[in-house]
């Protein structure tokens, strides 16, 4: 058994509330949400963060990005939304599997 959260929740060991899911990605809510829309969109390939990637990962890298606006669409964020990536512990990561943060609507936090 992986004791990588978020391998755990690909392998279903772990339930999450899952909003999009193909060969290589999977997305669902963030357990503690910090805007009406939060979401976390993973690679199933367990890859750490992005220190750890390299020219291998480069489709499955375009391929989310790509898959990003499609689902906030599908959220109803028509308006635009957030992405976030942290990366190591002096950027904010507290699980170390690869996810990028997807928020939109009320209370959207940081940046304005
Ligand atoms: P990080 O700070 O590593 O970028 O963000 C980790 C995110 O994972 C946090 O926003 C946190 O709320 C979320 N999270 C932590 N554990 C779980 C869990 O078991 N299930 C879900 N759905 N989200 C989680
Ligand atoms: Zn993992």
């Amino acid at each position: 058994m992986s004791e990588c959260l978020f391998c755990r929740i690909v392998a279903g060991e772990i339930p999450a509330d899952v909003v999009f899911e193909d060969e290589q990605v999977l997305v669902f809510k963030d357990i503690n949400p910090k805007a009406e829309v939060h979401l976390l969109a993973i690679p199933k390939l367990h890859v750490a963060s992005l220190n750890e990637l390299d020219t291998s990962h480069d489709a499955l890298l375009a391929h989310m990005m790509h898959l990003l606006p499609r689902i906030a669409r599908d959220q109803g964020l028509e308006n635009g939304f957030r992405t976030i990536i942290n990366t190591g512990a002096g950027g904010g990561q507290i699980v170390f599997h690869l996810h990028m943060h997807l928020l939109g609507g009320d209370r959207l936090p940081g940046f304005e």
